[in-house]
């Protein structure tokens, strides 16, 4: 038993847990939950807990089925929506083959080995996530468009709202859970809200935004509302992004920064973005993972179509935001090309390998796009060497297909799980007749 796992085995008993929930997530992001009663715990944490990896989305197949959960000490917290009358904790688990080699489908261990790869090199990844999701009245739709609890807008106060007291509980969950937030805010559609969580390296913050949404869901149960992360649920309206500013650190100095570069961002900083830009038409199906995701990418409202970077050009898939200069710390990038259902592990391993192949090539950022490129004509984004991003999950998909960098990055077992995956969703969609197919074609054909 190491030191930390005593740490965890003397709070379950001083704060009398009766139930610890041990989690891991799928390989589309889904998150999974098991029980044990504190007596399993010191067996679970010196042999893991078996379980059977063939039912679990992208795990294994059948026949290698058995796979074993080793909790994470370090990820030890009281569940707070449980309250007091039966404490329960949780901890977030690796995965292992029964041989015990980390396994080869486990979301966490693919950002574990991408953030082993970044530190190899000296570096430690960082994100900081925006996250948008929208509150409606009901999860039950029968067959008519979602309707959300108000109808304000961006930053706007809505006294007595359910908005205000729904972000005041969700505040005040995670911050009992240890994950700090910066900012929270109405957003820009009716019902739509956003929370900026305090910026932690890659894993620790692929952890909190899986408990983030179970808080968002939680507190929503809780009052009554229907939480959703779907990226764009409703056609008129924003879609839900999760705009993720990102640096690197060397140590405690932060790599991205340097004094007197063009706003403050250092060469290191300028290849990561080109890295960034290169590969995103091959993240894409990761980063943006459904049908539903192509409709927030191609809608306007701020979502970002083009592949392009600006300083204050919200139209841009990388801003290069502004900070209080010469406040080193806080030199970073956004990028808004992820929207809020993606798989946070894999979505910062991609990003993280994008940006350090940059470095690594010595990639050459591209100008600068200070116009709205939304505004420019398909020939004019050309002669600027402006791409577009993928218009579709099935255009995504081929590009991901021949990408070297996702097939290394996930491994082969997830890349082709994922592939699998996106193809069929694709498939299943193409095989619909839609009410815009009758709208527009029954009487007229
Ligand atoms: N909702 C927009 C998106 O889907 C982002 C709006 C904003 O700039 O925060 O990316
Ligand atoms: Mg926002
Ligand atoms: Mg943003």
């Amino acid at each position: 038993m190491n030191r930390q796992q005593e740490y965890v085995l003397s709070t379950v008993e001083d704060r009398d847990v009766k139930f610890i929930r041990l989690w891991f997530t799928d390989v589309l992001g889904q998150l999974k939950s098991v029980a044990i009663v504190p007596a399993e715990l010191e067996g679970a944490f010196r042999e893991g807990i078996g379980f059977d990896g063939s039912s679990v989305e992208g795990f294994s197949r059948i026949f290698e089925a058995d796979m074993v959960l080793r909790p994470d000490p370090a990820t030890f917290a009281l569940l707070p929506w449980r309250g007091d009358t039966e404490p329960t904790a949780r901890m977030f688990c690796d995965i292992y083959d029964p041989d015990g080699t980390p396994s080869a489908s486990d979301p966490r261990n693919v950002l574990k080995r991408q953030m082993k790869i970044a530190s190899d090199r000296g570096f430690t990844f960082y994100v900081h996530p925006e996250i948008e999701f929208y509150l409606f009245k009901s999860g039950h739709l029968g067959g008519q468009p979602p309707v959300p609890v108000d109808t304000a807008g961006y930053f706007d106060h809505v006294d007595g709202g359910t908005a205000h007291n729904f972000r005041r509980s969700a505040v005040q969950m995670l911050e009992s859970m240890g994950i700090s937030v910066e900012f929270s805010h109405h957003e820009a559609g009716p019902g739509q809200n956003e929370i900026d969580l305090r910026y932690a390296d890659g894993l620790t913050m692929a952890d909190n935004v899986m408990t983030f949404r179970t808080v968002i869901r939680e507190v929503a149960l809780e009052q009554g509302v229907f939480a959703s992360f779907m990226p764009k649920p409703l056609i008129d309206e924003p879609g839900n992004g999760m705009h993720t500013h990102v640096s690197l650190f060397e140590g405690d100095e932060n790599a991205f920064y340097e004094p007197g570069a063009e706003y403050q961002l250092s060469q290191t900083g300028r290849q990561f973005v080109a890295g960034l830009l290169e590969h995103t038409p091959e993240i894409s199906a990761v980063t943006n993972q459904y049908v539903n995701s192509y409709k927030r990418l191609w809608t306007g409202h701020e979502a970002p179509s083009y592949i392009c970077w600006g300083h204050r050009n919200r139209s841009a898939l990388v801003r290069i935001p502004q900070y209080k200069s010469g406040k080193a710390s806080s030199a970073r990038v956004e990028y808004r090309g992820i929207d809020s259902s993606a798989n946070p592990y894999l979505t910062y391993s991609l990003m993280l390998a994008a940006g350090l192949k940059g470095i690594e090539e010595g990639y050459e950022l591209p100008d600068e796009a200070e116009d709205n490129v939304w505004l420019l004509s398909d020939h004019e984004r050309r002669a600027l060497g402006i791409s577009a991003m993928p218009v579709s999950l099935n255009d995504a998909v081929a590009k991901m297909e021949n990408s070297e960098l996702v097939a290394e990055t996930l491994g082969e077992a997830v890349f082709e799980f994922v592939l699998r995956n996106k193809m069929q969703e694709w498939v299943d969609y193409r095989d619909q007749v839609t009410p815009h197919e009758y709208r527009r074609h029954f009487n007229t054909i």
